[in-house]
């Protein structure tokens, strides 16, 4: 999924610092290219604002992100692409204007405040709150027919506002959102791109996920963008590790989607994300195949004071090109609240460090399936309830995403044995009611490794 620079690209990149050696700064220039160090960039990869059902207004959420601490972010909204194209349109409103010549030479997605509150309706509030601290030149209001419109700042114009080289960058993008039958929601995010497709309906969720991502490919070419598959457990078990694992194309899922971790139910038996997470690695690891790699995103809708999931990946530079090179790697983790200071693997040997900027205690989780495991699994069938759907559930066996060895401290490692498929480590920050899965919290996790490979 993404263009790692040629050996021939290389050489001749090194042939031009070799050229400079007379000048006397070869060493130094060629210790850089050779090793670029690296560091930790936080960022979300799935968010809303009013461009489709996000409470704030553009620049709001935009400003929320790089005031609290991110590095990079992608506003992917819903079956949108934040363009300058005029419009009164978008998901699950329409909103043309009694007289169109009061839009004459505007540009953008225009938007109606409404009178009456409710998710995901354009408030008032918000809007004087976005002028408060933006300026009325940033909020643009055009009041025609009796109705208030705004109009949302595209991308080109968020990007001018917000980046900042080296401190924070914007990664276009945006979230396919439909489902099929049965109520099955299947979301995908893709990342750094700026058209979008309509979402293609088909039968199964599998279908959905198999079509979108060949239509991707040949949307957006065989480069250098992302596709994620997005929630699986929202709204109730909506694509099954069997869907993965029948797409090992598919390399990026949301791990934690911690907006949707709460106020639904799950039931007692079905997997969880991390169970999810491991019955496809098990299979794709047993099978030879890269794994599948597990993004932290907050896929935010409204603003409170606190994200709940984000990704940081490592990387030499804070720039598109290296960040998501460094995803498609494997080299980033997801978090909920702690940080790993480091996270090594030799081929055999995990090492991880935990950032331990709170005080403890800590423990470090080291996780991962037996080549001897059962890949079994038993359907059980769910019935319609007051929030849910009725649905068939997986329930896996236990021998997947097994505790493989536990740390009790901020520095741990495990070497993968003869029987090992792979291995993944989580930490956590040990509190009286440890939840399990991915609901720890504060917690992270880094990605599965295998044998002789780096995250596949
Ligand atoms: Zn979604
Ligand atoms: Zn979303």
């Amino acid at each position: 999924m993404w263009k790692t620079v040629s050996r021939r690209h290389f050489l001749k990149a090194a042939g031009a610092v070799a050229g400079a050696a007379l000048a006397g700064v070869r060493p130094a220039a060629r210790a850089q290219a050779a090793a670029p160090k690296k560091r930790w960039f936080k960022g979300n990869l799935h968010m809303h604002n009013q461009w489709s059902d996000g409470k704030p207004l553009p620049e709001w959420a935009v400003d929320w992100y790089k005031s609290n601490g991110y590095h990079f972010i992608c506003p992917s909204d819903h079956n949108i692409f934040q363009a300058d194209d005029l419009r009164f349109d978008g998901f699950g409103f329409k909103n043309p204007p009694s007289d169109p010549a009061a839009f004459e030479s505007e540009t953008s997605l225009w938007k109606v405040i409404s009178p009456t509150p409710g998710w995901p309706k354009l408030m008032q509030a918000h809007v004087e709150q976005a002028k408060a601290k933006f300026g009325k030149d940033s909020v643009r209001t055009i009041t025609v027919g009796g109705r208030t419109y705004v109009r949302m700042k595209p991308f080109s114009e968020l990007e001018k506002q917000f980046v900042e080289p080296g401190k924070f960058l914007m990664i276009p993008g945006y979230e396919q959102t439909g489902g099929c039958s049965k109520d099955q929601q299947v979301h995908v995010n893709f990342i750094n791109v700026r058209t979008v497709f309509p979402y293609i309906t088909a039968r199964t969720p599998k279908e959905i996920l198999e079509r979108t991502y060949a239509k991707g490919r040949e949307a957006y070419g065989a480069g250098e963008y992302l596709f994620t598959a997005n929630h699986p457990l929202w709204r109730y078990y909506d694509y099954s590790p069997a869907d993965l694992i029948a797409l090992p194309q598919i390399r990026l899922f949301e791990l934690n989607n911690n907006d949707v971790a709460t106020g639904y139910d799950q039931h007692p038996e079905g997997w969880k994300p991390e169970r999810f997470w491991d019955v496809v690695n098990a299979y794709r690891a047993a099978h030879g195949q890269p794994l599948l790699l597990g993004m932290g995103s907050d896929d935010r809708h409204s603003y409170g004071p606190r994200a709940k999931a984000w990704s940081v990946v490592r990387a030499a530079r804070l720039a598109t090109e290296d960040l998501l090179g460094a995803i498609s790697a494997g080299d980033f983790y997801a978090s909920n609240g702690l940080d790993f200071e480091d996270i090594q693997f030799d081929g055999r040997t995990l090492s991880v460090k935990i950032d331990a900027r709170e005080e403890g205690p800590f423990r470090i989780v080291f996780l991962g399936t037996k080549k001897d495991y059962d890949p079994s699994s038993r359907s059980v069938n769910v019935a319609k309830g007051l929030r849910r759907p009725a649905r068939k559930i997986d329930v896996y066996s236990d021998t997947i995403g097994a505790t493989l060895a536990t740390v009790e401290g901020t520095q741990g490692a495990y070497t993968l044995k003869a029987d090992d498929l792979y291995v993944r480590a989580k930490i956590v920050k040990v509190p009286a009611d440890l939840k399990d899965d991915w609901q720890s919290q504060p917690a992270a996790w880094t990605q599965p490794y295998t044998r002789s490979t780096n995250a596949g």
